[in-house]
């Protein structure tokens, strides 16, 4: 076995001590001892995981009831597993342990070219085409195609800012990409901020800065990505400001990423600040729901993954913060529903992602609920829980339970409860009075929307 293959199996291996936990707990000791427990990781091979099972019995009964949820929590551990196949085994207590040896190699730098050692990949789904344009980033994009349409210099440096996750990086490759389609001989150098340090600092160890300057001489466009963490860095943002500007000096297109703008960052040096921010500046603002549905419906597409639109806008709506996210919770979708074979509902979708759909939402309490819908609707706090049942009462607690129920992970009788201790049956009826009018009533449905998301910022 080769140390790279032992290194997967380790991996797997630990991932299923996850996986197993987390099936403990979703199901409880008893089940999990009769079942789950019984299980050995066998083998991975070609992104197959292979269980082995004691027996025929407890294997069919493995796959009937278990199969999905090891499915759903391995891949939330990774991604590229597309099978879960589970033998009976042949052997008796075969428990094995599977030892790596780390090695760690040094990779020793061969820069016969130094154009191709010095940039750093450029990933090819990172282009032009695939980028979704929408008002928070039709800035930034129209002035990266501007640099790479335009004969000159448009703007020197081109800065482009904005929060992770955004697309700065994209747009960057996309230029480059670009650059290199209409005119090959140019020579572009992508790298990011840190990687430029690491080479000065080299530079400086061996003494020949001349040479790390040489290396920027013949270059057309030089992008550098996160600049942020070149800030406090002495005597690299020295370098760095010398190369920069030389670069400017000879009219070369400098593309400089952030996450803040360049009065905003912290630890560079005034002068510096005030130089990169002479060219054109170009944020990129948090996503709106319309872009973020955008591209999600655009990589669905590409992914052809049957992920029906009523859960695309689900995504949208709940995982705001930014692109990455929402491309892994779709990735995540997308494998599994294939893994299965079938399409995934929204109660699927909820227990795959949970962790996403927590982090990206801020958490709501059924008290806050029912002290912002009374403000809306002009009631009193106390007729949440009061027997009261006239309208004008009624449906604003309605409203509230709807509220609680999609908001909350608190269960239907917990809900009940805290609404005069209803009983659960009145909950599940809210529910479904609030959702069918908000489909018939606009003006009805815009409250709760209106509400929805004034809990949730
Ligand atoms: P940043 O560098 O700003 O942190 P990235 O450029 O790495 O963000 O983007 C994160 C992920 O989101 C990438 O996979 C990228 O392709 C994708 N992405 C970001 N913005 C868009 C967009 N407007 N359209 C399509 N994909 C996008
Ligand atoms: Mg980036």
């Amino acid at each position: 076995m080769t140390d790279d293959l032992k290194k997967n199996l380790s991996e797997i291996q630990a991932q299923w001590v996850t996986v197993r936990g987390r099936i403990r707990q979703k199901i409880g000791d008893a089940q999990f001892a009769s079942w789950i427990k019984m299980l050995t990781l066998e083998d991975y091979e070609d992104r197959k995981v292979i269980l082995s099972a004691p027996s025929n019995f407890i294997r069919t009964r493995i796959i009937e009831q278990y199969l999905d949820i090891i499915k759903s929590y391995w891949l939330v551990q990774n991604l590229k597993i597309n099978d879960i196949q589970i033998i009976v085994s042949k052997k008796k207590n075969n428990n094995q342990v599977i030892t790596t040896k780390e090695s760690v190699k040094l990779k020793e730098q061969n820069s016969q070219d130094v154009f191709k050692s010095i940039s750093s990949d450029l990933d090819n789904r990172f282009t032009f085409g695939n980028f979704i344009v929408g008002k928070p980033n039709e800035l930034a994009f129209a002035a990266a195609r501007r640099v790479t349409e335009s004969k000159d210099v448009p703007f020197n440096p081109l800065f482009l800012y904005g929060g992770v996750g955004l697309g700065k990086t994209h747009l960057m490759h996309a230029i480059a990409h670009e650059i290199k389609k209409r005119n090959p001989l140019r020579r572009v150098i992508y790298m990011s901020a840190e990687k430029f340090m690491y080479h000065f600092i080299k530079a400086l160890r061996f003494k020949n800065t001349v040479a790390f300057k040489e290396q920027f001489r013949n270059v057309d466009v030089l992008m550098i990505d996160d600049v942020q963490f070149i800030s406090g860095k002495d005597s690299t943002q020295e370098e760095f400001f010398h190369t920069f500007n030389a670069l400017i000096d000879q009219n070369k297109q400098l593309i400089i990423s952030a996450d803040k703008s360049p009065q905003d960052l912290e630890g560079i040096e005034e002068r510096m600040r005030s130089r990169l921010g002479w060219g054109l500046v170009a944020d990129i603002h948090p996503l709106t729901y319309e872009l973020r549905l955008g591209i999600l419906q655009a990589k669905e597409e590409k992914l052809n993954s049957r992920i029906s639109s009523n859960i695309l806008e689900f995504l949208a709506h709940k995982i705001t913060t930014n692109v990455r996210e929402l491309e892994g919770a779709l990735n995540r979708l997308s494998a599994f529903s294939s893994l299965v074979g079938r399409e995934i509902n929204l109660d699927m979708v909820q227990d795959l992602l949970k962790d996403l759909l927590k982090s990206s939402q801020k958490k709501v309490n059924i008290e806050e609920i029912q002290k912002k819908v009374s403000q809306h609707f002009n009631v009193k706090m106390s007729d949440m829980s009061s027997a009261r049942r006239s309208r004008t009462i009624a449906r604003p607690r309605q409203v509230a339970m709807y509220l609680s129920k999609n908001l909350t992970s608190r269960s239907l009788p917990e809900i009940g409860r805290r609404f005069g201790n209803r009983d659960h049956t009145t909950v599940i009826h809210a529910v479904r009075k609030v959702e069918e009018l908000r489909n018939k009533d606009v003006s009805f449905d815009e409250d709760v929307q209106l509400l929805i998301r004034m809990l949730e910022s």
